[in-house]
């Protein structure tokens, strides 16, 4: 089905079209574009209980806009500005899955064929804008979809990788271990959320999924340099300004 949003080509425009954002891919000149990012809230058993939960409840979803990304350059620390209205803004470093192929209800069994890359990515947190909307039964938008929210790091691809289903998981913020997790440790796994989500929404390509963060996060401050890693790939060197 056509849709007007995707005819510029051949509309004209009122105002110059929004840029599309897009992601450095390890070993390639080319850049992978994103379209929608989704993220899975408490997908690790110890960051469910340090979060106030028990027990495997059906995972869970929000949403980030595309142009919140802050695309890593190859090598280099990319800068974030530490984002106006909060003063507890905490790290999630996360297992990104870029999908390459979309559907919906896609099992289990397929899911790994829909899954392009991975990447390291932080999923930044107004903690205290989020602890509000909590209390209050309010959306998280402010707490976790603003400008310059999820920093990623370069793209790997699965042909490469294989499929990402065991390997630490950490985040240093000034050199010293803040985060520590392993992605086998997810309660639910990439393909099982991949198989949840494409229940609510048609996964296309250009799509990320945020995965979960291990336990330890924590606020980050002005000057500080963060440092996700996950075994297999490049790490993400953020530093807050
Ligand atoms: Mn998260």
């Amino acid at each position: 089905m056509n849709h007007p949003t995707h005819m510029e080509n051949t509309v004209d425009l009122v105002i110059p079209s929004p840029p599309v954002t897009t992601l450095a891919v390890s070993g390639s000149h080319a850049r992978f574009p994103v379209r929608r990012i989704y993220c899975v809230a408490r997908n690790y058993v110890e960051h469910a209980i340090e979060m106030g939960d028990t027990g495997r409840e059906p995972p869970f979803f929000f949403t980030k806009p595309a142009d919140a990304t802050l695309p890593a350059l190859t090598g280099q620390v990319i800068d974030m500005p530490y984002p106006p209205m909060t003063s507890d803004l905490h790290h999630e470093v996360e297992l990104v899955v870029a999908i390459g192929k979309g559907g919906n209800d896609i099992s289990v069994a397929r899911a790994a064929e829909s899954i392009w890359g991975y990447a390291v990515g932080l999923d930044m947190t107004r903690r205290d804008l989020q602890a509000e909307a909590k209390k209050s039964g309010r959306p998280w938008c402010t707490a976790k979809a603003f400008d310059y929210s999820a920093p990623i790091g370069e793209l790997h691809a699965a042909s490469s990788t294989g499929a990402m289903v065991k390997g630490a998981i950490t985040l240093d913020v000034n050199g010293e271990r803040r985060q520590t997790g392993d992605l086998s440790q997810m309660i639910w796994n990439v393909s099982e959320t991949i198989e949840h989500l494409s229940r609510y929404f048609t996964l296309q390509p250009g799509d990320l999924i945020f995965t979960g963060t291990p336990a330890g996060v924590g606020p980050v401050h002005k000057g500080d340099l963060l440092e996700g890693q996950i075994e297999g790939m490049s790490s993400l060197k953020v530093k807050m300004v």
